[in-house]
């Protein structure tokens, strides 16, 4: 999914002030040339990193498609790939998300489930809230029989700090209708999707 480039926007004093306390804090000096660019290009790039509090991310689910041609089966987008931030050590969370539906009447555009993803992604997050975000949406939206989500994800908070432990992923899982009732319906789900 490609982003979209923000225009460069003015990143006001008070922010970048506060950058360069966040820098000094680390051990570095601001004031050193190759720093002095950086409080500007930081606030840029976390206005973009976040730029998903702009949005309501079930607008992309409002265009449906009721001609299925009886297709009345999983539609599954897998091995997403998207970044987020956690909210704890605003530090990236980097991953993949399979999201699958079984439509009842209407379908989306395939590209709309990504879409769902990145508004959501980009935000501060715990990958637990992003997971049922992006299951609720779907499920409020579509109205579907059953809605299915997995996340699997590094987080920078885990693999460069604290415990250290680099190629340890996390996954977490929303299950909602059919696959959550139904148990043939969700391993059905869950092996398409790879688990
Ligand atoms: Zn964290």
């Amino acid at each position: 999914m490609p982003n979209t480039p923000q225009p460069k926007i003015d990143v006001p004093d008070h922010v970048q002030d506060a950058i360069r306390t966040l820098l000094e804090w680390a051990g570095d000096d601001p004031n050193r040339e190759g720093l002095l660019d950086t409080p500007a290009r930081v606030g840029r790039a976390w206005k973009e990193y976040c730029n998903g509090y702009h949005e309501d991310p079930g607008v992309h689910l409002s265009r449906t498609f009721e001609e299925v041609g009886g297709y009345h089966e999983l539609v599954l987008l897998k091995d997403i790939p998207f970044h987020s931030h956690c909210e704890h050590h605003m530090a990236p969370i980097i991953g993949k998300a399979s999201i699958a539906y079984m439509p009842t009447d209407r379908v989306v555009g395939i590209s709309k489930l990504a879409r769902v993803l990145h508004g959501y992604a980009r935000r501060l997050q715990v990958q637990e809230r992003l997971t049922a975000e992006v299951a609720n949406c779907i499920y409020d939206h579509l109205k579907p029989e059953g809605v299915a989500v997995v996340i699997e994800a590094q987080h920078g908070c885990m693999t460069g700090r604290g415990v250290r432990t680099p190629g340890v992923g996390m996954v977490t899982s929303k299950l909602l209708g059919c696959f959550l009732d139904d148990q043939s319906s969700r391993k059905e789900v869950m092996s398409l999707m790879g688990y």
